[in-house]
């Protein structure tokens, strides 16, 4: 049976360790940091875990499928634009976001001076009001892979709602 409401809701989970001499991009936000995080686009582990939640929501897969990471297209590309490419995929299919949460699991950088940029960069893209956009940072008081500072996790929620035809 069909949901008659046409809420969704979706999870996201992405996790990336930390590389010398990269730039550190997080929630779109490039933060001056002596370690950036290894991947094959910018490696934004805030906006990749944010970009399955939506994707999760409107029943599109995931990042991986959508963007591989052996397509060299999306080698060092900017995971705003990912995820602009993900919030036109949702409008396509008649989705509308209506709020994303996400929380950063990191023992550094420091995350908080940077969450008002992260949430504006967020609603800018998904055309969303910056209320409608929640990030939280957490760290795993020195335990654990996260603990000793090998790399940053980031889970988020995505709620969206289906109002036009799939
Ligand atoms: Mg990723």
């Amino acid at each position: 049976m069909s949901n008659p409401v046409r809420l969704r809701v979706g999870i996201g989970y992405d996790f990336h360790p930390f590389q010398e001499d990269r730039p550190l991009f997080l929630g779109g936000v490039d933060i001056p940091h002596p370690r950036g995080l290894r991947g094959h686009s910018d490696a934004d582990a805030a906006l990749h875990a944010v970009a399955d939640a939506l994707l999760g929501a409107a029943g599109l897969g995931d990042i991986g499928t959508q963007f591989p990471d052996t397509d060299p297209r999306y080698k060092d590309i900017s995971s705003l634009s990912l995820l602009d490419r993900v919030a036109a995929a949702l409008r396509h299919r008649g989705c509308q976001v209506v709020n994303v949460d996400l929380v950063i699991i990191a023992e550094e950088p420091l995350i908080k001076p940077h969450v008002a940029a992260m949430k504006a960069n967020l609603a800018r893209v998904l055309h969303l009001d910056i209320d409608d956009v929640g990030v939280k940072a957490t760290t795993m008081e020195g335990k654990g892979v996260i603990g000793r500072r090998e790399g940053i996790a980031v889970q988020a929620v995505a709620l969206i709602h289906q109002t036009g035809a799939p």
